[in-house]
């Protein structure tokens, strides 16, 4: 991965266009040699990227079917789509289920010794299974639930952390023809009932408790205090992880590892149709109610295993590190059925990036061997603050590609994690998407020059565009980023809120995909997300993105993490707040609310310079690592800061 290409000045008078990135990477000629995707385009004779690109979008069908083939179909599909929007359908008639796939036939093949997972608990202890292993664990606990009535297309709710038994459970499940719904453990235990009451679950999975940097959390008393408010529910299995000495309600509470004893190791797969429900998974809820986003059994397995193949160019041997939590579809997609599909050997960590020390997943990269990483902007810059020093201390050789979700990447944390931790040689996969789109959408290839912050562009077949208020096709400025066509792990409706599904996403514009990011392509055709639509400030009638403020002031050497907020102001509409939180050791905080105000002067220009600039401690995030700009903003106009239920520090709001 080398620099080829600083491009000369040309800011733009544009003010949509603030951000003055030139830098542009090129992978080196192995990286792209060796690539799944080049040998896939030296199959089908396409001579570079932008000919894959062109010759995908004028063929979509021909793309999805030929990867449709690399995968077992109990009954081959008849037709590849039914496209009619807002509604999709792929893959009609086809009978197919993601286990048989992800577990079945690697349990029979030659890789079924493999290690599948290898699992380190936050105090260190290790758990390893082989797909085998997994396998059978698989259809032990699926015969457990067919044993307590379980039945196709009942919906199971499940409330663990990350621990072997939740890829388990969501696996078992999907085996017999149940939907899982997943809640993320950092959650209090109401959403849990919440979603169990949304899907009148009869069964549902949690654990005695679990520790998160070091202190105990103990998830099934707290369930018992949802439990008298699901009426629905009439067993629920209990994983024995910490040992905890809890109370279990007779008939009612039932041990997993007693459950299982008696089990077969058989379990038939039950064979699906295409389009019948995988599971239902609730967004972070960033922006506010989380909405329950539903994916399918067929369309979804292969858009995520190809997108696993061709992004993050996984192959036989590589050790895979994902490091989201299962409970977001990053590890629904990417830690669970992706790398299962593609049969190569993962890595579960339970526990806090930064415990015991901030060297903790430097060292776990060391010690596996880790090649190609996974992680969120949100964890990057917190590793920033805390210097360069950890990830020194460890041989990080092993790594050869690395990646980015969740939200926009700052340039300067770019090319932080591409030079401490890929060493200067691994290309960093920025993949936009959401839980709606079920897999990448806007993301490099190994093969493609990166520049640093930009996702770079639309995977093969996806016709993404940006378009002003009037629906206008725009390059240059900011705009409304939408997808025109379908892809197969498009979600297919919202969980028992079908006119919320037409309504939130495809009326904007009608039949047109509305994403609610707002992003600006260049004139390259690379496109940059600039945040979330209701967060872009609005300046002296200027459009002025909070990635772009926020990212030149975190190009300020002393500064590790900074979220911008719009004030109402009388005159110029708004004026930008912004809260930083400066790396350690900067010293004395006094003078740095003048300095940045120049910093960002000098970077951008006078107008998105900030009026106030705070310095903070912490900053409000979402669980999954987000910063949640409406609560922000709610504080900066002294209003009632609204449903903070998502958050993950509540007290950071206090700093504010
Ligand atoms: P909610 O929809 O409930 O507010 P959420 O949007 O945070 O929650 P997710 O589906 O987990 O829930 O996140 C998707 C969003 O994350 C995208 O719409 C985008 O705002 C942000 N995002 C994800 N990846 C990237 C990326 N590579 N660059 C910029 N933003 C990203
Ligand atoms: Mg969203």
């Amino acid at each position: 991965m080398y620099l080829i290409r600083v491009e000369g000045d040309k800011m733009s008078k544009d003010l949509d266009t603030l951000l003055r990135e030139k830098r542009i990477f090129k992978p080196s000629s192995d990286v792209v040699k060796s690539s799944n995707i080049h040998k896939w385009m030296e199959k089908h004779e396409i001579n570079d990227y932008d000919e894959l690109l062109q010759k995908a979008l004028d063929n979509p069908d021909w793309f999805w079917d030929e990867l449709a083939g690399e995968l077992e179909w109990f009954k081959q599909y008849k037709k590849t789509k039914k496209w009619n929007p807002p509604y999709a359908e792929w893959f009609l008639d086809g009978k197919f289920n993601i286990v048989y796939n992800a577990l079945d036939k690697h349990a029979k093949g030659p890789e079924k010794d493999k290690l599948a997972y290898i699992w380190e608990g936050e105090s260190g202890e290790v758990r390893e299974l082989t797909y085998l292993d997994l396998y059978r664990e698989v259809n032990r606990f699926a015969n457990v639930l067919k044993k307590l009535g379980v039945r196709k297309g009942d919906t199971v709710s499940i409330y663990l952390p990350m621990i072997l038994e939740l890829p388990i459970a969501m696996l078992a499940c999907a085996k017999i023809g149940a939907v899982h719904s997943v809640v993320f453990s950092g959650f209090w235990a109401k959403a849990f009932q919440e979603r169990i009451n949304d899907a009148k679950s009869k069964v549902a999975i949690t654990v005695d408790g679990f520790r998160r940097r070091g202190k105990l959390i103990e998830l099934k008393e707290n369930v018992d205090n949802i439990l008298d408010k699901t009426p629905t529910i009439e067993k629920l299995i209990v994983v024995r992880h910490e040992g905890l000495n809890i109370n279990m309600q007779e008939g009612k509470d039932i041990w997993w590892h007693e459950a299982i004893t008696e089990m077969e190791t058989e379990c038939k797969t039950e064979e699906m149709d295409s389009e019948d429900p995988l599971f239902i998974l609730y967004t972070s809820g960033t922006t506010g109610k989380p909405k329950g986003v539903v994916h399918v059994h067929g369309g979804y397995a292969v858009g995520i295993y190809t997108t696993l193949k061709f992004v993050f160019d996984l192959k036989e041997d590589d050790v895979w590190w994902c490091a989201a939590d299962i409970g977001w579809v990053t590890g629904h997609s990417y830690i669970v059925y992706g790398p299962l599909l593609l049969g190569v050997t993962s890595i579960l960590y339970e526990g806090t990036p930064d415990y015991p020390d901030p060297g903790r997943l430097w060292k776990m990269i060391e010690n596996y061997g880790v090649t190609v990483f996974y992680t969120a902007p949100t964890t990057i810059r917190m590793f920033m603050k805390f210097g360069e020093k950890w990830p020194q201390k460890y041989n990080l050789d092993s790594l050869r590609l690395l990646g980015t979700v969740g939200e926009p990447i700052n340039p300067e944390a770019w090319i932080w994690y591409h030079q401490h931790i890929g060493g200067g040689r691994c290309p960093v996969m920025d993949t936009w998407w959401q839980t709606e789109t079920g897999m990448h959408i806007i993301t490099p290839l190994p093969i493609s020059e990166l520049k640093p912050g930009s996702a770079v562009k639309p995977f093969p077949t996806v016709e993404a565009d940006v378009l002003d208020d009037a629906g206008k096709s725009i390059t240059g400025g900011g705009g409304h980023l939408v997808i025109k066509s379908t892809w197969p792990s498009m979600f297919r409706t919202l969980y028992k809120d079908p006119e919320r599904y037409v309504e939130s996403y495809w009326s904007r514009f009608p039949n047109i995909y509305l994403s609610g990011d707002v992003a600006r392509r260049d004139d390259e055709g690379y496109f940059w997300i600039q945040g979330r639509e209701d967060d872009v400030l609005n300046v002296a009638g200027h459009r002025i993105s909070t990635a772009e403020v926020e990212s030149a002031i975190v190009s300020h050497k002393s500064v590790a993490e900074a979220a911008v907020v719009g004030k109402p102001h009388d005159i110029k509409g708004e004026e930008i707040c912004a809260f930083v939180i400066l790396k350690e050791g900067s010293g004395s905080t006094e003078d740095f609310e003048d300095i940045i105000k120049y910093h960002v002067r000098k970077e951008i220009g006078p107008i998105a310079s900030p009026a106030h600039v705070k310095i903070v401690k912490d900053l409000p995030k979402t669980r999954s690592g987000k910063i949640m700009r409406r609560v922000i903003k709610a504080k900066v106009k002294g209003e009632p800061v609204g449903d903070t239920s998502t958050l993950a520090n509540p007290e950071a709001v206090e700093y504010l």
